[in-house]
């Protein structure tokens, strides 16, 4: 997702530090902010935020992180949080390389990756979200029943991503071709996902173990 620059995004997220952190600014542990000791179901790569913001609405019984690089787009996260007072989310704006680094081991939950950035050529695919070094910090931070979540609409993303956590020796199921035929009631879209879908696109899904 692109944005463009604004100078003022980073005094914008750390005049709501209470509830985003920069670069890891915040010293104690992210899990500690939350009001509530309950279950952390992440996002990784959150865009706008409509999908983590409605998550945490319909699931007051879960503790939600969302994880986006991007200053200028993890605005777009805070005001929707502020405006709705949304009090069992929180946001990191790092690169999700570094989750290790923010996490205990085990302390995950859920993971979701939606419509993650597909990174078409082959010399970019280290960046894919479900290349095998994410899948081993995805591996390290989520408890041994933890799952992953995964929905985009782009087919080689999608088939790179069934090869290479079938390598790696993950369980899938539930794999989904066309999630929008016979959509599920709580399927809460992104922006991606209403954006692709209405051009036509399939919506592929999956959820994987390791
Ligand atoms: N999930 C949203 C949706 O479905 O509407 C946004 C999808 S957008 C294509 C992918 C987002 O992932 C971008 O905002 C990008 O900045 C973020 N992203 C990509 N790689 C990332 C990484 N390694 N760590 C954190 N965020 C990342």
């Amino acid at each position: 997702m692109r944005m463009r620059n604004k100078p003022w995004a980073e005094d914008f997220l750390l005049q709501h530090e209470d509830i985003v952190s920069i670069d890891l600014a915040r010293k104690d542990h992210i899990v500690d902010w939350f009001e509530q000791v309950q279950p952390i179901h992440i996002e990784v790569g959150s865009g706008m935020g409509r999908f983590i913001t409605e998550m945490a609405k319909a699931h007051p019984e879960i503790n939600y992180i969302g994880i986006e690089r991007d200053k200028n787009v993890m605005i777009r996260i805070v005001e929707k949080a502020v405006e709705q007072n949304i009090r069992n989310l929180r946001l990191l704006t790092v690169d999700a390389e570094k989750l290790t680094e923010i996490f205990n081991a085990g302390e995950i939950d859920r993971i979701y990756l939606n419509f993650s950035d597909p990174w078409p050529k082959v010399r970019h695919a280290k960046r894919r979200l479900t290349h095998e070094n994410f899948l081993k910090v995805y591996e390290t931070i989520l408890n041994k029943d933890g799952e992953i979540h995964f929905k985009t609409d782009n087919q080689a993303l999608f088939e790179y991503s069934i090869e290479s956590m079938s390598h790696y020796g993950m369980k899938l199921k539930n794999i989904n071709l066309n999630l929008h035929d016979n959509e599920p009631v709580d399927n809460i879209r992104t922006e991606y996902e209403d954006k692709f879908s209405n051009k036509g696109f399939r919506i592929n899904r999956l959820e994987a173990r390791f």
